[in-house]
């Protein structure tokens, strides 16, 4: 070997360089946020490429998302000098797995074109066969059961396998039925979900050894970041692939041969309470599973590749404390029973945070330190100690906006790129206030891994009844909700009103009152149709008479939209009826609908530029494995963060996933982390005081700085709300000596628990009740 080692090793720590050098048998990378885990990884291919030890087709690389991989291929260049041709299998375990199944289509009664359903063809699909099994889709909605199907795939279970009692509670027993049903109309429709992706690899990888002992050969090394997150459908597809090709050496493996559907029930059993979680498009999500590199592979195996036992030279990196999917069926235990799983397994841990500096690093392993359910590890950092984490009280969720805003100005000033810039947020309805306040300063931003908030189904579809009313020539909008929720007025009668508008060159909505008229229709469509038009005429009435925030909730109520979305089951539903509120929300801002309106195609007409320097906004989810200088957290609240979700839930486990979403907040900041909460937020329409986060408590004083909103009108302070005034939110505390959320713990404590369902942002079991709206609080207490 050349004396003088390559660069891409001398770059590393003596612990990180054990990692990448140790090229035969298993190894662990565990080890917290900015240790260099994601490096390791990718000087570990560097590695194995320059030691000729495989050609780029033999090395098998999973990242959480296409961004990670593209990001990942890239540095592997930078590293190597040169661009790598042909690495082929670098991607989310999705773009991989759709890869590999193109190959075997057949086998998965496919064929190599087949095309991956999005949730709403899912949906879709799957109200044709409730109707079909003759199962009301209003008591038992096709979301639900798109959830538990999706639930069931995350566990690798396929119909046959789904526990009996589990697949009975949908549809009155029908639930494995309608999986089965389900599944058999993907293959005729040619045609495989998200999760068939990696369900069809394990199965038939199992029911072909040949198949799978082909790959095994072929993918000599495998490496996977975010480990921690990997699900039980994900993890069996990896042990398969990490097997030695023959024999089984494992009883543990054999008994997964002989017994598969056993082992994957007790696995599956686990993960009940996940059943429902949703891997749609919901809040927080980095479904970024684009299959851009899906093609079939133009030379699919070697024949004769024996080269003799391959070792099982797998390579996993994760940290427990950033294992934040669970509620999607990730299982933290894969990373804990890692050696167990792959015996002999060298573990490395990494002690070093290369990231952030000293207080940013001290304030997320003193919060961490919280949570009981972990590990343990030590981090330190040789950086400086640098700014101390700030927390900024706002008196509402548009101060914080404004407030952060001005602050990301004041960067910008300073010479501070906008692409080191980032906003992460709990829920995606937070994002809006962010977005509007950046298109009235004119500053560029971008979304990651989600639609823009204007952008989302449900706001959309809010937005068309409002452009109706505001403009019955909208076609568009007319069109988008005819028929929702669900009226009567499918395809067909549709089609009939575009002919009817194409004749006599009208708008639909006049197509429409000239058809009720006729008898074109049948009683039950046209039924509704009058009733649709009779509402939009009643809307369109009282558009003047009433604030236009009433109208929008009047629209949504009785339109039957809001009700939709309230009986809908599915883990999205919460989500979506959070972002109808806050569109209604983002009203006020605007004196009439007409206002508003205008405004939205404002919003709506930016693109997001691709290399434009931007402020970055995201769930704290879609945050993982990225880093920024800064990074601001806003919205730290009981209720909002920890997410009300988590605190009704029993136990511990959602309050320390959700400890763990912060934690990996933090840590996404090299030089400044700056968290925000806001003492007031409108909830359902009424001003809701707040109570600050339990996790601003648990950050350590002498890391963190406590500051006052510029606005003027912080908490309990200088805005001129005296302390009298706020008598019955004393936990704000009326002094800076002690920080208010400091004080808030006493009252959470009289308060009894936050646990009970129906306390809404920490407003259940309070002495008095604080959902007074704002004008009261002086009347009740002065
Ligand atoms: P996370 O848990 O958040 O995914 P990670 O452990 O994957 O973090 P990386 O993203 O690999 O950490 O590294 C964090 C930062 O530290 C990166 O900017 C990386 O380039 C840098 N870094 C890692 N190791 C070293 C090193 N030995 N010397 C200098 N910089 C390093
Ligand atoms: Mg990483």
């Amino acid at each position: 070997r050349a004396a003088a080692a390559p660069q891409y090793l001398t770059a590393l720590n003596p612990e990180q360089r054990e990692a990448v050098e140790t090229l035969d048998g298993p190894v662990l990378v565990l080890a917290g946020a900015g240790t260099g885990k994601t490096r390791v990884l990718t000087s570990r291919i560097a590695h194995i490429l320059s030691e000729g030890r495989a050609r780029p087709s033999e090395i098998l690389s999973v990242t959480f998302t296409n961004k990670a991989a593209r990001e990942m291929k890239q540095r592997l260049g930078v590293m190597l000098g040169q661009t790598v041709e042909g690495m082929p299998w670098l991607g989310t375990f999705h773009a991989i797995a759709g890869r590999i199944l193109r190959v075997h289509a057949e086998l998965a009664q496919l064929k190599s074109n087949f095309t991956v359903l999005d949730v709403d063809d899912q949906i879709r699909l799957l109200k044709q066969l409730l109707q079909a099994e003759g199962i009301d889709d209003k008591r038992w909605p096709a979301r639900m059961l798109a959830g538990l199907i999706d639930g069931w795939k995350n566990r690798g279970l396929t119909p046959s396998q789904v526990p009996s009692g589990e697949a009975a509670i949908f549809g009155n027993g029908k639930g494995g039925k309608l999986y089965t049903a389900y599944q058999e109309r993907l293959k005729i429709l040619n045609a495989a979900d998200f999760g068939d992706l990696l369900l069809e690899n394990i199965r038939i990888f199992r029911e072909h050894p040949d198949v799978l002992r082909q790959y095994q050969h072929r993918f000599r090394y495998i490496l996977v970041d975010e480990y921690q997150d990997t699900n039980v459908a994900q993890y069996l597809w990896l042990r398969l692939l990490a097997q030695a090709p023959s024999p089984l050496t494992s009883p543990r493996l054999r008994g997964e041969h002989s017994r598969p559907s056993a082992d994957v029930l007790e696995e599956g059993r686990r993960g009940e309470a996940t059943a429902l979680a949703r891997s749609a498009s919901g809040e927080g999500q980095n479904l970024d599973i684009s299959l851009e590199d899906s093609a079939p592979h133009p030379n699919p195996l070697p024949v004769n590749g024996e080269r003799g036992q391959t070792p099982k030279n797998i390579c996993c990196v994760g940290d427990d404390d950033q294992s934040i999917y669970g509620w999607r069926g990730a299982e933290v235990d894969n990373i804990l029973r890692f050696d167990h799983d792959f015996p002999g397994a060298k573990v490395v841990r990494l002690e070093r945070n290369y990231r952030s500096t000293g207080h940013i690093l001290a304030t997320a392993s003193h919060l961490i330190a919280h949570n009981e359910g972990r590990l343990g590890k030590t981090l330190r950092t040789e950086d400086v100690d640098g700014e101390k984490v700030s927390v900024t009280g706002a008196w509402d969720s548009e101060e914080e906006a404004r407030s952060i805003g001005e602050e990301i100005e004041q960067f910008q000033r300073a010479g501070e790129k906008l692409n080191e810039i980032a906003i992460l947020v709990r829920a995606s309805f937070q994002m809006r206030e962010f977005e509007d306040r950046f298109v009235t300063l004119g500053l560029p931003y971008r979304v990651i891994g989600g639609p823009r908030f204007y952008e989302r189904a449900e706001i959309r579809d809010a937005l068309a009844y409002l452009r109706v009313i505001n403009s019955p020539a909208d076609d568009l909008a007319f069109e988008r909700i005819v028929n929702v929720p669900k009226r009567g007025l499918g395809d067909a009668t549709v089609q009939l009103l575009h002919d009817h508008a194409r004749k006599r060159r009208v708008p639909l909505t006049e197509a429409a009152r000239a058809i009720i008229e006729t008898d074109e229709l049948k009683p039950k469509p046209r039924g509704s149709l009058r009733d649709l038009l009779a509402s939009f005429d009643r809307w369109s009435a009282q558009r003047d008479a009433i604030p236009h925030t009433e109208l929008a909730e009047i629209v949504l109520d009785e339109s039957g939209y809001t009700e939709m979305w309230q009986k809908d089951r599915s883990a999205d539903a919460a989500g979506r009826l959070e972002n109808l509120k806050e569109l209604v929300r983002s009203m006020e801002e605007f004196e009439n609908l007409h206002g508003f309106l205008e405004h939205i195609s404002l919003v709506m007409d930016r693109e997001g530029g691709g290399d434009e320097d931007a402020v970055s906004v995201m769930t704290l989810h879609s945050a993982k494995g990225l880093e920024f200088d800064n990074v601001f957290l806003p919205g730290w609240e009981e209720g909002l963060f920890p997410h009300q979700r988590a605190l009704d839930e029993q136990g511990r486990a959602g309050l320390e996933e959700e400890r763990r979403l912060a934690h990996v907040g933090i840590t996404r900041a090299r030089r400044r982390a700056k968290i925000y909460f806001a003492t007031n937020r409108r909830i359902h329409g009424s001003w809701s005081t707040t109570i600050p986060s339990r996790f601003l408590d648990e950050l350590p004083a002498e890391h963190v700085e406590i500051l006052e909103s510029k606005g003027g009108a912080g908490w309990g302070g200088a805005g001129g709300y005296g302390a009298s005034r706020f008598d019955n939110i004393e936990s704000f505390g009326s002094s800076y000596s002690t920080p208010g959320w400091q004080r808030a713990q006493s009252n959470r404590g009289r308060g009894g628990g936050f646990n009970e369902s129906g306390a809404r942002y920490g407003g259940g079991g309070r002495r008095k009740p604080l959902t007074i709206e704002g004008e009261l609080i002086a009347k009740s207490t002065g």
